[in-house]
């Protein structure tokens, strides 16, 4: 069978950058094996999914560059939910059980005052038809159970390795709500089956799950997919992330002006042993994935290695990718435009600057007025190339006696109103002669 992953984010928030993590390492997964990448909505909590969030994981996702094949809405399948609920009550596997929340609760702690684990006592298998229906005359409705079957559950995780769980420690797991609503749990499993959902990559804190899982794609009689589950990513201060953590949301980072790939090249590597640097395309990071590669140590997202990575991005980006990434923030600038300003950016919208100070007016800034104009009188004729600056500023220097920097700074702040910048060489034949005598001259231009 083709290798079929699937990425299964609940409506409920924003991604953030450790949601994106597991959608990319999914993605990776299945791109490496020709395999195929299922978008899974997980909004089965009507209650708490959100329409607008729905789509902005959509948006996120693409913003990305993770394709999907396949996309799926939970909400819009509970016709499979409830046929596999039907088949596993008529298999014995499914129970009906009347106690309240604080029934449970008051057993937990009275379990956990004799210092015994807090497993469910299935006291409601031992229910007889009229206490049912006594409960049922109350006006309560079940909550539904599933047996698991005692014993050890083993299962070869591709990112933890061999992983065994005694199911005794657990309790039968709620599958469906006392509203008849299904769970999590439930809808995952016949979706996976159904799907045809070869691995399932996620986070760790799905591990205590995956025994009781296993047990229900059995009873369910489907194929148990491969598992790895990945150590979660933390911030720099060791903290878990949460859906409501602003900064780090995908949406956040995208209107920061943030590169896609820099966040992918970040993303794909952290955690694993690979080292970790800028790629230009998802298809660099395809080709070196292995999720043999990653560890259990916790990797930490650091924005600042981000931003570090987003420069480094812009600095290398050749200008057949950097061309359409201009004309979406409305510069029409040319190869000799990219050439001389990349190595300046931080952010690709840090454009927008250079391209006012070539194309545009600037207000120059003059230190010594007398050798500016002095300097304006040597500008060569036009046309102008790289060797131009070189040309002028040896004719300022035997006509003037300065050198270094008091004969380039005066010089680069009349021209460009900054201190710093690119290479003038590159910036003056895109200044051009006539703004740049202006310039000298003190005027706007
Ligand atoms: N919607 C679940 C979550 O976000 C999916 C978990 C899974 O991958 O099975 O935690």
């Amino acid at each position: 069978m083709s290798v079929t992953v699937r990425f299964a984010p609940s409506p409920t928030g924003r991604l953030h950058v450790g949601n994106a993590r597991l959608a990319l390492i999914n993605w990776l997964f299945a791109r490496k094996q020709g395999g195929r990448f299922v978008l899974r909505i997980d909004d089965t909590d009507r209650e708490r999914s959100r329409e607008d969030h729905e789509r902005a994981i959509d948006v996120d996702l693409t913003w990305l560059g993770l394709v999907w094949d396949e996309r799926v809405n939970q909400s819009r399948r509970s016709a499979l939910y409830e046929d596999a609920a039907n088949r596993l009550r008529a298999d014995g596997r499914l129970y009906p059980c009347y106690e309240t929340a604080e029934e449970l609760e008051y057993k937990r702690k009275r379990q956990l005052a004799r210092g015994v684990p807090p497993v469910y006592d299935r006291a409601a298998l031992s229910l007889s038809a009229a206490e049912r229906q006594a409960f049922e005359a109350e006006g309560r409705r079940p909550h539904w159970r599933f047996r698991l079957e005692d014993g050890e559950v083993r299962w070869n995780d591709l990112a933890r390795g061999a992983c065994h769980y005694d199911v005794s420690h657990l309790s039968d797991p709620v599958l469906i709500r006392a509203d008849g609503t299904p769970l999590y749990t439930l809808p995952s499993i016949v979706d996976d089956a159904d799907l045809g959902i070869t691995h399932v990559i996620r986070g760790e804190d799905h591990v205590t799950n995956t025994a009781a899982q296993i047990q229900i794609f059995q009873a369910l009689g489907a194929t148990v997919p491969q598992f790895a589950h990945l150590t979660l990513l933390t911030d720099a201060a060791g903290q878990g992330l949460s859906k409501r953590l602003g900064s780090l949301s995908l949406g956040e980072l995208r209107e920061d002006g943030l590169e896609p790939m820099a966040l992918n090249s970040l993303l794909a590597k952290l955690g694993s042993s690979d080292a970790i640097g800028p790629r230009p395309t998802l298809s660099a990071l395809i080709t070196e994935f292995d999720i043999g590669k990653f560890s259990r140590a916790t990797p930490k997202f650091d924005p600042a290695e981000l931003e570090h990575l987003n420069a480094r991005l812009l600095h290398e980006m050749a200008y057949a990718e950097a061309a359409p990434r201009l004309r979406e923030i409305g510069l029409d600038g040319d190869e000799s435009f990219w050439s001389a300003v990349r190595a300046n950016l931080s952010r690709m919208a840090d454009a927008r600057d250079w391209w006012h100070i070539c194309r545009e007016e600037v207000s120059p800034v003059i230190e010594d007025g007398e050798f500016v104009r002095q300097a304006s009188d040597l500008l060569p004729a036009e046309p102008w190339t790289q060797e131009t600056w070189r040309d002028w500023t040896r004719a300022v220097q035997q006509g003037t006696g300065r050198k270094g920097r008091d004969l380039f700074h005066p010089l680069r702040l009349a021209l460009t109103g900054r201190e710093n910048g690119p290479e003038l060489k590159t910036l003056l034949p895109l200044i051009g002669r006539a703004r740049a005598w202006a310039r000298l001259q003190g005027k706007a231009a």
